[in-house]
């Protein structure tokens, strides 16, 4: 995919404010820290387009960004932060959920779990509800750098089936430091979306 023009469009509140012209829209999820904002940079060449996060957690919105007059990447609210209160957390919810189930224009959810770590559990029930519900979702692999290559596939493995990945699913490798993963996942993304 060739980025001709990226913009920041809303930090979206609720359903009002989402746009209106039906683009289809690629989700991101993950706890804060995992490097989405870093993710989004590297899928669209930019520096800083995306904030890399100094506030985890803090935002509970939804980021619009329009890649082309293709799609939008829609940065989620980091889940997990363990900061935020337990009413706070039940609004998040509420909120994402109703987004994740209702939005026509969403194709894909790309969850990011950090290659280094096996998945939290909120990464776990975070994708089981979305296997539960049909939701369309690819595990990427976030920080590759920072994991020595012959270990990588211990560290996937372990990702895998932490997760109970279905068979014949991987999580992708990615890191927004070297750029690793980026043609995989574009040329991914475009398959959900039929271009
Ligand atoms: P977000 O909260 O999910 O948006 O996470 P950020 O993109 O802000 O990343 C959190 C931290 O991890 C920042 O300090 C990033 O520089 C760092 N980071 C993100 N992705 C990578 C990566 O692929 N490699 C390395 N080495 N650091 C990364």
């Amino acid at each position: 995919m060739k980025v001709n023009q990226a913009e920041f469009v809303i930090s979206a509140v609720g359903p009002g404010q989402y746009p209106q012209d039906a683009l289809p829209e690629i989700a991101l999820a993950g706890r804060s820290n995992v490097g989405k904002s870093s993710l989004i940079n590297r899928m669209i060449n930019r520096k800083n387009l995306a904030r890399t996060s100094s506030q985890p957690g803090k935002t509970q919105t939804l980021n619009y960004y329009r890649i082309n007059q293709d799609l939008y990447f829609v940065d989620l609210p980091g889940y997990g932060y363990a900061k935020v209160s337990k009413t706070k957390r039940a609004e998040w919810g509420k909120f994402i959920e109703s987004y994740l189930l209702e939005r026509e224009p969403l194709k894909l959810v790309m969850q990011l779990v950090d290659v280094r770590h096996a998945p939290s559990k909120d990464d776990q029930a975070m994708y089981e509800w979305l296997l539960h519900h049909g939701v369309p979702v690819i595990v990427v692999a976030t920080k590759a750098d920072k994991v020595p290559k012959t270990q990588l596939p211990k560290h996937l493995k372990v990702i895998r089936e932490t997760l109970e990945m279905p068979k014949g699913q991987q999580p992708l490798l990615f890191s927004s430091e070297l750029g690793l993963g980026k043609d995989e996942l574009w040329a991914l993304i475009m398959q959900h979306l039929d271009f």
